[in-house]
């Protein structure tokens, strides 16, 4: 199954990936968490990427798609995959869909996480004190909540086009919410 999450920052993305993937037993392929693997080698590569990350915006298209698409090669993810972050923009997206449409690989489903912005500039401060995340300050929180509205916010949209699009309520508990999210990949599993 190849399972694409969007969500704001903040919105549990991460927390429910792991859970599904516990589930479905496909990878986790989360873009945050390879784009920090690189930034911790000693590298021109991994100063020029903090640039980006460090500031809250987004790290190029093509990049990613080609950290991702190494990924999207190896054994581990014949039987799919569950991204997370990823794509962030419409062209990512594209670059996505070209990947899969040439792979016979198609997109089940784009589950979206939904949360008010007070709420997660509340789980994201508190998640700075625990992870000590660089990016997770005040200032880069507003910047990547702003960079979800202008940038990746438009997939909900694109993904509805498709008739991909699941809605959820992101602000319920987590039990709540994977549990509307067991539903709609039950649900997906039936029909195919
Ligand atoms: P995350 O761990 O998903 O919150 O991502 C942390 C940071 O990594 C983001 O704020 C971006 O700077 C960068 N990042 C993660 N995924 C992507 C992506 N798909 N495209 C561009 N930048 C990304």
């Amino acid at each position: 199954m190849m399972v694409v999450f969007i969500g704001p920052p903040g919105a549990g993305k991460g927390t429910q990936c792991r859970r599904l993937v516990d589930l479905l037993r496909i990878p986790h392929l989360s873009t945050g968490e390879m784009l920090r693997a690189v930034m911790r080698e000693e590298s021109a590569l991994s100063r020029w990427l903090a640039s980006y990350i460090d500031a809250g915006k987004l790290a190029p298209d093509h990049l990613v798609m080609r950290i991702v698409a190494q990924k999207l090669q190896s054994d581990e993810c014949k039987p799919g995959a569950l991204f997370d972050g990823f794509p962030r923009t419409i062209v990512q997206a594209q670059l996505l869909d070209d990947y899969l449409m040439e792979h016979h690989r198609p997109l089940d489903v784009a589950l979206n996480l939904q949360v008010d912005e007070e709420i997660l500039v509340e789980r994201l401060l508190k998640r700075a004190q625990i992870d000590g995340r660089a990016d997770d300050n005040y200032e880069t929180i507003r910047e990547r909540l702003k960079v979800f509205r202008t940038q990746t916010s438009p997939l909900i949209d694109y993904y509805s086009k498709q008739g991909k699009l699941e809605s959820i309520d992101g602000a319920q508990s987590e039990d709540q919410v994977f549990e509307d999210i067991q539903s709609i990949v039950m649900r997906l599993q039936q029909r195919a």
